[in-house]
């Protein structure tokens, strides 16, 4: 966004590699960290080896015991790890090397691959698609290694929602949605092309409500109009998630539309990030220790943000740039699963020429309403619906009321 916080040149270089650029949603402020340095995932093709015998250590609780299995795990850099290994023998995974002591992948028995991972990289794929972690992937004693809150709060949720039915939700029937920024604060400008993010993103917006409505859904906009929900950007952004939470809503959804150096492209996806983790971009936040309303939904939120990415970068054809974290205002206070979606860049002039055509403004509305829709039926094989009582005791032919 234009009026983004100031950065330096490195800052910029990382943000082509890494970090989100719409900046309207604020985040806490960063605090760099000695973190493990984080590439660009690669997906390179090369001969299988045979990983090396497994060495994992003592076995204890999880901090936030969030499943009823625990993990073994080996102290690592100040950091809880786990041996991908486990993650492959839980879920019955053939795990391989596809290139010896840097990218490690895990495939199902119909030799479809579930996951991969890069040594020392932040991101991993997820049936393809790229998602974010806390903490980057270690190599040690010949096996590849990711942060236990990781495992608990981004792979497990994605490669088996099962594991955390009882604690995902029920597919959502009221949705809230957010048009980025409104009024005042027209959020990323394209002067080239005189395009604003926020009449963009409101456009968006209620083509997405009428598809919605026409699935069956309830939805309610945080704006219809061109304005903000209050003066000053902080409680604009809260009020924005206080439309949800007083609507009991079941999922709340932030459209934008991103800014950075002008020959980046693609699709970023944001969910909360979790407590104790450190959002995407290398920086520890200052609040990485505190519990938002939002953590409430950490398995339901990746879940969700996953369907969402997904969609966006099937049906844009754009570049996955990831599903990544972020304590953005908008996702730390709402009471129920929540998402914030980049789904192109305004400030490049190719994605934004697309934008300006309302044939691609409702690609982006029916991506998102097919990621919805997804996410819901993810939650639905969870929860299947309880039998109708006429289904357990069915009435006698007699009795029946005939129309
Ligand atoms: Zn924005």
């Amino acid at each position: 966004m234009a009026r983004a916080r100031a950065r330096n040149l490195l800052a910029l270089l990382a943000g082509l590699l890494l970090a989100g650029g719409c900046s309207s949603p604020v985040a806490a402020q960063n605090r760099p960290v000695a973190a493990h340095p984080a590439p660009p995932a690669a997906v390179l093709i090369a001969p299988v080896r045979a990983p090396p015998p497994a060495v994992v250590g003592a076995a204890a609780a999880a901090p936030s015991a969030p499943v009823s299995r625990l993990w073994q795990f080996k102290r690592l850099y100040d950091v809880d790890y786990v041996d991908v290994r486990a993650i492959a023998e839980r879920f019955d995974l053939k795990v391989s090397w596809v290139t010896a002591g840097r990218i490690m992948q895990l495939a199902d028995a119909r030799g479809r691959i579930r996951l991969k991972f890069e040594v020392r990289s932040r991101d991993f794929l997820a049936d393809g698609i790229r998602v974010f972690m806390g903490d980057s992937t270690v190599f040690n004693q010949g096996s590849l290694y990711v942060s236990r809150i990781d495992v608990i709060k981004a792979i497990v949720p994605l490669l088996s929602p099962a594991e955390y039915a009882g604690r995902l939700p029920p597919p959502p029937h009221l949705i809230v949605l957010d048009a980025g920024h409104g009024g005042a604060d027209p959020g990323t400008q394209n002067l080239a092309l005189h395009l604003e993010e926020k009449n963009l993103t409101l456009d968006v917006v209620l083509r997405l409500k009428k598809l919605l409505e026409g699935r069956g859904y309830q939805v309610i906009l945080t704006r219809s109009g061109d304005n903000k929900l209050a003066p000053l950007q902080r409680p604009d952004l809260e009020e924005r998630d206080e439309v949800a939470n007083r609507a009991k809503a079941d999922l709340f959804l932030s459209v934008h539309f991103n800014h950075a150096v002008p020959a980046v492209t693609g699709t970023e996806t944001y969910v909360m990030t979790p407590q104790f983790e450190t959002s995407s971009g290398g920086a520890k936040d200052a609040v990485v220790d505190k519990a938002f309303p939002g953590n409430q939904q950490d398995f339901a939120n990746v879940v969700l943000g996953y369907h969402l990415h997904r969609s966006l970068l099937a049906g844009l054809n754009s570049v996955d740039r990831g599903l990544k974290r972020n304590r953005y205002m908008v996702l730390e206070f709402p009471d129920c699963p929540a998402a914030l979606v980049e789904a192109a860049y305004l400030s490049n002039n190719t994605d934004a020429s697309r934008l300006a055509t309302p044939e691609f403004r409702q690609r982006v509305a029916q991506a998102l309403a097919d990621g919805i829709d997804a996410y819901s039926a993810a939650l639905a094989a969870l929860h299947p619906p309880l039998p109708r009582p006429a289904e357990i005791h069915p009435a006698p032919a007699s009795s029946r009321l005939h129309p």
